[in-house]
């Protein structure tokens, strides 16, 4: 399996001390749509064709600009994520929006949580989002970051058990485990290839 992950923006409603872009509600802009279309196509070219995840920042608090992304390759047929933080999962424009990606051909819904969220958002509302992306047929996978191995410091003992909890009370979750080391690049400023996935940064 190999794909492409673009990371379309920096600016984020959280300031997670664990995000590995350093996204934060000060910084600016986004990629440019045209910029994000020819970086899919090539990534096409190049092999990376299996999937494509759209990441950030959180560009959903940036009007309809994910869907500028998604109208651009929407004749390309992979599979296609977004990822969110989901703080407005509980909000009736959730739904709304669900039912747009579901036109733009979205198939994943990528939500990130773990104790490094948790200042920001809570568990009842990650529930909310998980239940309305399940019932609108999407797939959801539930990205979190662990600071140790042994997963035994209070951080991670805080992310374990509600990770615990959404595989209780949810079937058919998929899990992503990072790490805080593993993508701490040094710079923010280039393109990063990955063995299997390459990383586009705005
Ligand atoms: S919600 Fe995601 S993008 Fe935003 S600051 Fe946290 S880790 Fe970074």
């Amino acid at each position: 399996m190999k794909g492409l992950r673009v990371v379309v923006t920096y600016k984020c409603n959280f300031m997670c001390s664990n995000c590995r872009y350093s996204c934060t509600p000060y910084k600016k802009g986004a990629m440019d749509v045209q910029k994000f279309k020819r970086e899919v196509y090539q990534a096409m070219d190049d092999g990376y064709n299996n999937y494509v995840i759209i990441d950030g920042g959180e560009y959903f608090i940036s009007g309809g600009l994910v869907f500028k992304y998604l109208k651009s390759i929407d004749k390309i047929n992979i599979k296609k994520s977004i990822v969110t933080n989901a703080n407005w999962g509980k909000k009736e424009l959730f739904n709304y929006t669900l039912q747009s990606l579901k036109k733009y051909g979205i198939d994943e819904i990528i939500i990130k949580y773990d104790y490094f969220h948790s200042p920001f958002t809570d568990i009842d509302t990650i529930k909310e989002s998980i239940k309305k992306s399940i019932r609108m047929d999407f797939k959801v996978a539930i990205c979190s970051t662990f600071e140790s191995e042994s997963i035994n410091t209070p951080k991670d003992i805080y992310t374990y058990n509600f990770i615990k909890d959404i595989n209780k009370n949810f079937s058919d979750i998929k899990f992503i485990f990072e790490s805080t080391e593993a993508y701490k690049f040094p710079s923010l400023s280039h393109r990063y290839i990955l063995k299997n996935e390459k990383v586009v940064l705005y």
